[in-house]
């Protein structure tokens, strides 16, 4: 549950322990989704007249492909954050950084917040391990499965020609 009534934020800052599910709408095409659920710890409270702010921790697991070899790999995500809600009409409302509240808004929906900051936790470079061989430049074939012999032998006609360039220019 990520929806917290203004009103008891108002009186008293409120606990937020919640989880955002891998199926939930806020998420779009090409997100990283969380296996099953992202968790968010934190605390929301009063930063001012009509503001407020949250700051936790978010955490949950995710599966990426391995950047050599494409490989699904686990990767978990840990990560603080905070986030600043406005009401309209307020200076900092339309500021990049602050989530904009409807003018009427009776609730805070952290949604969009942990969809965010999800999506900046989740790493964009991961190896499935540190000696992952990858897949082979030439043929496609994956290094750590089969030796295909594209580098072995005979090398590769691009370094020939690379090679030929070296030599006419020693
Ligand atoms: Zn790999
Ligand atoms: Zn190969």
């Amino acid at each position: 549950m990520l929806y917290f009534d203004i009103r008891a934020i108002e009186s008293q800052a409120q606990p937020v322990h919640g989880t955002l599910p891998a199926d939930d709408p806020i998420w779009e095409e090409g997100d990283p989704r969380p296996q099953p659920a992202v968790t968010v710890e934190g605390r929301l409270s009063v930063a001012g007249q009509g503001r407020f702010y949250f700051t936790g921790h978010l955490s949950g697991s995710t599966v990426v492909a391995c950047r050599r070899c494409l490989t699904d790999v686990t990767a978990e995500v840990s990560d603080e954050f905070s986030a600043l809600f406005a009401e309209p009409g307020l200076d900092d409302a339309d500021e990049d950084d602050v989530y904009p509240l409807a003018a009427n808004a009776r609730t805070i929906d952290l949604r969009s917040a942990v969809r965010e900051a999800w999506l900046l936790a989740v790493p964009a470079f991961v190896t499935c391990r540190d000696e992952c061989r990858g897949l082979c430049p030439t043929c496609g074939a994956d290094r750590n499965e089969v030796a295909c012999g594209c580098g072995a032998g005979g090398s590769d006609a691009r370094w020939d020609a690379l090679r030929a360039l070296r030599d006419t220019q020693a």
